[in-house]
């Protein structure tokens, strides 16, 4: 099962990733949790893309790419993926799909989080808030700031991405402020479909 979740920075997607990983023995593929990994170990595409996160920017196309292509080939993704922060662009979207065919695949579902994001900004403040009271560090790019851009750079460059899937009618919706339980549920019927 091969799947892409689309939506806001904080819209949920990696709560929801992690549950339908355990449920469907599949691997959890998040581009920010593999650029954050290779920043820590100072690896060159580390190197390249630490400030342009820090500044809540998007990765080169060409580095998100190349990381993806390479991680798909892993053992654990032998009985498929989510993708939780890729595609975020269109060159990006196509890529995935041009990989995919080149394996004779396609992707199984696209699904994506519909949030309102006065609200979600409201909870990116009480999360720093909460860490910094429990003397936590607020990770840099998600302190209120940050997350502010990051949510310009979603609008600017991810959100053509609904209509890049709806256009080829592949893009299912699910109302992810609902509860947890409510959002997981609607997920879990649209990949039973
Ligand atoms: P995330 O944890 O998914 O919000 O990603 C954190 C940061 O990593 C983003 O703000 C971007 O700077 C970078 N990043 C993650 N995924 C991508 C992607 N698909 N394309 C470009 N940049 C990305």
């Amino acid at each position: 099962m091969k799947i892409v979740f689309l939506g806001p920075p904080g819209a949920g997607k990696g709560t929801q990733s992690e549950r339908i990983v355990k449920k469907h023995g599949i691997a959890q593929l998040s581009t920010g949790d593999m650029l954050r990994a290779a920043v820590k170990a100072g690896t060159p595409v580390g190197q390249k893309a630490k400030s342009v996160m820090e500044a809540g920017e998007l990765v080169s196309d060409e580095i998100v790419i190349g990381i993806v292509a390479e991680r798909i080939e892993q053992p654990d993704c032998a009985n498929g993926f989510i993708l939780d922060g890729f595609p975020r662009t269109i060159a990006q979207a196509e890529a995935l799909d041009n990989m995919l065919m080149a394996k004779g695949m396609q992707l199984d579902a696209v699904i994506e989080l519909l949030v309102d994001e006065t609200r979600l900004l409201e909870r990116i403040e009480k999360r720093a808030r909460d860490t910094e009271a429990a003397g936590g560090q607020v990770r840099e790019d998600d302190t209120p700031e940050a997350f502010k851009q990051r949510l310009d750079a979603y609008h600017a460059q991810t959100a053509p991405l609904s209509d890049f899937y709806e256009i080829t009618g592949r893009r299912r919706t699910v109302d992810g402020m609902q509860p947890i339980d409510k959002v997981a549920s609607d997920i879990d019927r649209i990949l039973a479909a």
